[in-house]
C-alpha cells in the first residue's frame, strides 16, 4: 500500500468521523417508523360508534397461515355480528400482513407496535381490549397524489400528532 492510499484513507475515515451519528440511544430514542411498517396486528375502532369496526366474519382467521387469529361472536343490531373474544398469539404472528389484505371493512391493521418483549408468555396473548388500545388513533382518509388520483391512506397516532 503506498503512502498515498493510506492518506486516502485516512481522508476517508476523518470524513466520516465529522459526519453526524447514523444510530440512536435506543430505548430512550425511537426513530420515526416507515408508513408501511408492520408491527402487530391491531383491532380499529369506527370513529362514528366508538365500537370495534369488526364484524367477526372471521376472514381474517381463515387467511392467517399460523393460526394466530381466534374468536367468538354473537349478533349485532346494526353489523350483524361482533366479537365478543379475539385474541392474537403474539409469539407465532409473521407480521406478514395477510389478516389486514383479507378485511372487508379494514377493522384489522398492521400497526407500528413492535416493542413486545416480557417475561411472562402470558402477555403475548392480546385480548380484543388489549388490541382495541393499540388500535385507537388509527384512521383511515382520502388523500389526493400529485398526479390527481384519489388514495385511501392509513394514518398512525404519532403522524396523526404532528400534523
Ligand atoms: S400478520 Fe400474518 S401471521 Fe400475523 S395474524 Fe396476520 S395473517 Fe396471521
Ligand atoms: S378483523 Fe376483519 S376479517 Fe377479521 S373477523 Fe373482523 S371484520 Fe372479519
Amino acid at each position: 500500500m503506498s503512502l498515498i492510499d493510506r492518506f486516502r484513507g485516512f481522508y476517508v475515515t476523518l470524513g466520516e468521523g465529522f459526519k453526524s451519528p447514523t444510530t440512536v440511544q435506543y430505548p430512550k430514542e425511537h426513530r420515526d417508523m416507515g408508513h408501511r411498517f408492520r408491527g402487530l396486528p391491531v383491532l380499529v375502532t369506527d370513529v362514528t360508534t366508538g365500537e370495534e369496526k369488526c364484524t367477526a366474519c372471521g376472514l381474517c382467521a381463515t387467511a392467517c397461515p399460523n393460526n394466530v387469529i381466534s374468536m367468538t361472536s354473537e349478533p349485532h343490531a346494526t353489523k350483524g355480528r361482533h366479537p365478543v373474544t379475539y385474541t392474537i398469539q403474539a409469539p407465532r404472528c409473521l407480521f406478514c400482513g395477510l389478516c389486514v389484505e383479507s378485511c372487508p371493512v379494514k377493522a384489522i391493521q398492521m400497526s407500528h407496535v413492535f416493542e413486545l418483549a416480557t417475561t411472562d408468555r402470558n402477555n403475548l396473548l392480546y385480548d380484543k381490549e388489549k388490541l382495541l388500545e393499540l388500535g385507537r388513533g388509527i384512521y383511515d382518509e382520502i388523500e389526493q397524489t400529485e398526479s390527481g388520483a384519489w388514495l385511501e391512506v392509513t394514518r398512525f397516532p404519532e403522524e396523526a400528532v404532528t400534523r
